[in-house]
């Protein structure tokens, strides 16, 4: 192990350029932060032009000049000026982003997700994907089970990151993703937040793929920077929706282990039928609920509720429209969380002790709830989002038998995420100070 040698005479400078979505500026900041304060890095940090924009609307004009070691840049992103909250058009965004530059990859998501992009060239290969006839979607190919991923026993097709769910051999994800993958192996580095304990068959089946550089697995990013106790790095946030503060104080009402939270992130989208159905399945099963509803969460239309849903559920619902998601979670009112596991939410999920209710939306989401669901044993999946379904299990994550024991296995993860990033001898404490010194120093 390297020790940290900060009194060398140059400044380390790095520069961080996080894909441009909120779910990959959160743990970029985040480590930018981590090496800013441990490693002494100057820092700056890129975003496009749009989401800075969105920054400085959510945050304040003043939010991003508070030091002169951790800076902000922007850069074009090609993107017409629009509605600044409005959702990103992912693909375009893989075309506009690929710069030339020598790089440690930080790749934002599971281990177990990244480990199955790496399976898309051989799924290709031996024509799993693309589909043959969009009937494949549906017909049950997709609980075909595939053996052969190194690290993961046995996972169907319908795990494996949502992309290889096309009929077009040209698909633009698909290929954007065979393409990262090949870039993975001329990095110097590839950084993940996640830690051993947690996918640790995974992590240490990287090391049988040929010309993959060394993995450092530095996660809970979150819980590492637990340490930093710099006030101005620390009040330096990236939401890119302004955060509505009253559910802190509504949660501070509730009794322990009462309220589902529900919150699809900042992507995923649904139809009205589906948003419909939630929100009867929530009112059924009598629970108190926090749901955030970004204003863009129905594709293509505002979201509007039932009234009869509304009056319902006036006395035991809270509706808003963007958290600070890591508080909610760590609140002790919270009991269970309705996600689209996303693999920030689904580690803060993890870190702060709360089971899950997963309804997968799209990319490695599948993945994570396949892990959540069958390796960790702290979440259960929505098969088919009907009220019935949702009211159930929303029932048993509650008050359930199989609902205990999420939450104790789901405290048993909390307590292996903090030994992982507590120093001097957790898995990610280490590799983090393994990072900077054989790396990035
Ligand atoms: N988030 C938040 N408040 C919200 C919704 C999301 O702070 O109301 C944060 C959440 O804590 C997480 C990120 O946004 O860090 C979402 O990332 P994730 O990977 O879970 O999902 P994505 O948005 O990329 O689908």
């Amino acid at each position: 192990m390297g020790s940290l040698d900060t009194t060398k005479k140059t400044i380390p400078h790095v520069v961080c350029i996080p894909y441009p979505a909120q779910g990959h500026i959160n743990p970029m900041l985040k480590l930018a932060k981590l090496l800013h304060f441990k490693g002494g890095f100057h820092v700056t940090f890129v975003n496009t032009e749009f989401n800075h924009k969105r920054l400085l609307k959510a945050r304040g004009p003043n939010s991003l000049n508070g030091l002169s070691s951790f800076r902000f840049e922007t850069i074009p992103d090609g993107l017409p000026e629009s509605d600044v909250d409005a959702t990103q058009d992912i693909p375009s965004l893989c075309e506009s982003t690929k710069l030339n530059i020598p790089e440690v990859l930080f790749w934002t998501t599971s281990a177990c997700g990244i480990m199955c992009y790496m399976q898309y060239r051989h799924l290709v290969e031996k024509g799993l994907t693309p589909f043959k006839e969009s009937s494949f979607m549906t017909n049950g190919y997709l609980e075909t089970t595939i053996n052969w991923v190194p690290g993961i026993k046995e996972i169907r097709l319908k795990d494996i990151p949502s992309f290889i769910r096309t009929t077009d051999p040209n698909d633009l994800m698909t290929n954007f993703l065979i393409g990262e993958c090949q870039r993975a192996q001329k990095s110097s580095a590839i950084i993940l937040n996640t830690f051993d304990n947690l996918e640790h068959n995974v992590l240490e089946a990287f090391s049988s793929i040929n010309n993959l550089p060394p993995v450092y697995s530095i996660g809970p990013l979150n819980l590492l920077l637990k340490d930093v106790t710099h006030k101005e790095l620390n009040s330096i946030g990236s939401n890119l929706w302004k955060e509505e503060t009253e559910c802190l104080e509504w949660l501070n009402k509730k009794e322990a282990n009462t309220v589902v939270y529900v919150n699809f992130g900042s992507i995923t989208v649904m139809t009205s039928e589906q948003m419909i159905e939630f929100a009867w399945g929530l009112a059924n099963s009598k629970k108190t609920f926090l749901w955030i509803i970004r204003p863009d969460l129905v594709a293509g239309e505002n979201a509007v509720l039932p009234q009869k849903f509304l009056d319902e559920t006036k006395n035991r619902g809270l509706l808003s429209s963007w958290c600070a998601q890591e508080e909610v979670l760590n609140h002790s009112a919270i009991g269970g969380f309705l996600t689209h596991n996303g693999w920030n939410s689904t580690l803060e999920s993890v870190c702060s002790g709360v089971p899950m209710i997963c309804w997968p939306f799209f990319a490695e989401q599948q993945t994570n709830c396949r892990f959540c669901c069958n390796e960790w044993e702290i979440g259960l999946e929505i098969e088919d989002a009907k009220r019935d379904k949702i009211e159930d299990l929303v029932r048993e994550l509650m008050d359930g038998e199989k609902g205990k024991e999420m939450k104790q296995k789901a405290l048993e993860w909390k307590k292996l995420a903090q030994n992982a990033s507590s120093g001097p001898h957790g898995s990610s404490f280490v590799n983090l100070e393994n990072l900077i010194c054989d790396v990035l120093l």
